[in-house]
């Protein structure tokens, strides 16, 4: 699972707003809904106040029913314009209110998505079981000036059949529970980007607590009835969040939060609540990572707003202060493997065909999430251990305190933290925002005995850790690195030199660096089978070869396999031994050894190239393990027994060292 695995879907129009809306742009939403689950359908009254200002579009999906419309409390008709899959009215330069009563028939709930499916989806569903209406789908009126989106701040009453509940984000100001209807009205008095509406059979447990600026904070879940129990753990791990981020950042911006179910496996985060799939709230490790990352974007992402014209940085910061904050609290060692993680992703996207930290709006596909979470969240790493913890919380609160609910882009950002520490940050923040791709930075021998430090064009300017590691003796050297070729001074001891072992520089990690995984088989190019033992595995190695590589391989009988290509090795365990040490290949690891009935591990072969080994006792042994492996993908090693992974581990990276001499040795 990926450090960040729930995220924030952004709403497509948000995409619009960037710099593009000032503090009175901003539309007042007043309406009542009625929303009907079994019927799938929502019909509404809307009065929408309405800011200054020329070329102003009143807009709805095009699938909805405009059923009357009043301008300034004179009905009116409109010409219309249809775009795609919205509808939208021109309005005169002199309107101050509109008034929109609407209905729209909306899709049945999905039931077999994955968490892959749900980015991104703007349609607006509705079931017993749960319905989603996302902002995006445009599901209730909204505006446009000059072509973008508006920010809103809305009063919105829901009404719903017994035994349902509604909720959108913002403050609860009442809820009553009739014989004909539930009813609740919200409130949200700061500009919010959309209105969400979330609705389910929810029972709703409640918390209250006091924030550090004195106020009553109201923390709830709406939970499906199955997972009800769950309620009292999730409203305690709510608590500790927000003392620790209140602590840390500043108070809480709302009043109310609450963790809301979803019959899909959905993963959101929404001003006051995050929208969680059952089967996600069930797992139980989401309450000590994923939540608190949703926690945190009341402040980062809903608290202020990132400027999506020149990148979003809330991803980042909140991965560095959630998820990675969590594994520091752990261990050093995850904290550490972290950092390896989000180097490995970057390492992974081919140079040149990823994209720069300014470029980033939201997570659609893997180099997506490798830059605007594990690069951003490195970018804030490797800024704290350059100011000092001090300055860099202390710029964050400076942030909070002068960026809530406005728009702020990565130079505010920089302005807070050099305002803190003093310090002159432009390039730092030019050339790890502005520039797509890392540094590679190679370890070397020098002629003297002494070592240098070579680096790709073009040029970072990066200073890296030099561990140096002589008989029971470690001293860390920095090398400030400005330029292609960094000489390193010989420390008078010798002993062996190692680049930036630990991780904590944003670069190109070398092959050596990177631990092998399952999956790279994968990474480099269509790869080559050899399967041994004879009919002893039947078809069982073809189901694993077909199961576990993207491509077909080519298969490779008696020849040697090409050092240059993938290589993928299934028999049974005498024959896969034998080959081995015939190819000069290491043998089986000590971790797999021959425990269960199939082991699994990862190498290389030639210099660089992706192995994979398999040596399965039996055909039903391989049968069964073609399930599950390619699931396993993220590990180094593998043993299975009974069809299920019994052991699993990750193989540790190798640092890029050298050899040094004692200095008065000569070189030979
Ligand atoms: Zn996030």
């Amino acid at each position: 699972m990926p450090p960040c695995f729930l995220i924030r879907v952004l709403l497509t129009f948000a995409l619009a707003i960037g710099t593009a809306f000032g503090a009175d742009a901003t539309v007042d939403i007043d309406m009542t809904l009625r929303l009907d689950p079994s019927g799938r359908t929502i019909t509404g009254e809307a009065r929408l106040r309405l800011p200054a200002g020329k070329a102003r579009r009143l807009l709805l999906a095009k699938s909805a029913r405009l059923n009357s419309l009043s301008i300034d409390e004179q009905p009116a008709r409109r010409r219309n314009r249809v775009r795609g899959a919205l509808r939208s009215w021109s309005l005169p330069n002199e309107a101050g209110t509109l008034d929109v009563s609407w209905s729209m028939a909306l899709a049945p709930t999905p039931t077999h998505l994955d968490h892959r499916d749900t980015l991104g989806r703007s349609e607006a569903t509705a079931a017993q079981l749960g319905s989603f209406l996302p902002a995006a789908a445009h599901w209730y009126p909204g505006l446009l000036v000059d072509g973008e989106a508006t920010m809103q701040r809305w009063r919105v009453t829901i009404e719903t059949p017994p035994g349902q509940r509604a909720i959108v984000p913002g403050r609860l100001v009442e809820a009553r529970e009739g014989e004909q209807a539930w009813t609740a009205t919200y409130r949200m008095d700061v500009p919010a980007e959309g209105i969400d509406l979330m609705a389910g059979p929810y029972r709703l447990s409640e918390r209250r607590m006091t924030s550090i600026d004195g106020r009553a904070l109201s923390l709830r879940t709406l939970f499906h009835p199955e997972i009800e129990a769950l309620a009292g753990d999730y409203l305690d791990a709510l608590a500790g969040y927000f003392e620790r981020y209140e602590k840390w950042i500043g108070p809480y911006p709302f009043d109310d939060f609450t963790i809301v179910s979803s019959p899909t496996p959905t993963g959101l985060g929404m001003p006051s609540l995050t929208y969680l799939g059952i089967e996600v709230l069930k797992l139980p490790f989401i309450r000590h990572t994923s939540l608190g990352h949703e926690v945190l974007h009341n402040w980062w992402g809903n608290g202020v707003y990132p400027d999506y014209a020149g990148g979003n940085w809330s991803e980042g910061l909140t991965t560095f202060m959630a998820d990675y904050h969590y594994a520091e609290r752990s261990s050093e060692d995850k904290a550490r493997s972290m950092r390896l993680g989000w180097l490995r992703d970057l390492t992974a996207i081919p140079p040149g065909k990823g994209l720069a930290l300014a470029q980033f709006t939201s997570r659609r596909h893997g180099v997506e999430a490798a830059v605007g979470y594990g690069k951003a969240a490195m970018l804030f790493y490797m800024l704290r251990e350059r100011i000092g913890p001090a300055a860099f919380d202390d710029a964050l609160r400076r942030f909070w305190r002068s960026h809530r609910f406005k728009v702020a882009g990565w130079s505010a950002l920089r302005e807070a933290f050099e305002a803190a520490s003093g310090d002159q940050l432009g390039e730092f923040f030019a050339q790890w925002v502005e520039r797509e791709g890392l540094p590679r930075l190679t370890l070397v021998g020098a002629e003297d005995g002494g070592a240098a430090l070579l680096q790709d064009e073009p040029i970072y300017r990066v200073r890296v850790p030099l561990h140096v590691r002589s008989g029971m003796t470690r001293q860390v050297l920095l090398a400030a690195l400005a330029e292609p070729r960094h000489r390193v001074e010989r420390p008078a001891e010798g002993g062996d030199l190692l680049l930036d072992p630990d991780f904590q520089v944003m670069r190109r990690l070398a092959p050596v660096e990177v631990p092998p995984t399952l999956r790279d088989i994968n990474l480099a190019g269509p790869a080559q089978l050899v399967v041994l033992g004879g009919d002893l595995l039947g078809d069982a190695a073809g189901e694993i070869a077909h199961r576990l590589l993207d491509s077909e391989p080519t298969t490779v009988d008696g020849n040697p396999p090409s050092p240059e290509r993938p290589l993928l090795v299934i028999g049974t365990p005498d024959a896969v031994d034998g080959w081995l040490l015939r190819h000069g290949l290491a043998p089986r690891p000590e971790q797999v050894g021959r425990r269960g009935e199939l082991q699994a591990w990862a190498g290389r072969h030639g210099d660089t190239q992706p192995l994979v080994v398999i040596s399965a006792s039996s055909p039903n042994a391989a049968q069964a393990a073609a399930r599950s492996l390619p699931h396993l993908g993220r590990f180094g090693w593998i043993v299975i027994e009974q069809g299920r992974s019994s052991a699993r581990g990750q193989w540790p990276s190798t640092p890029q060292s050298i050899s040094l001499r004692r200095s008065g040795e000569g070189a030979n």
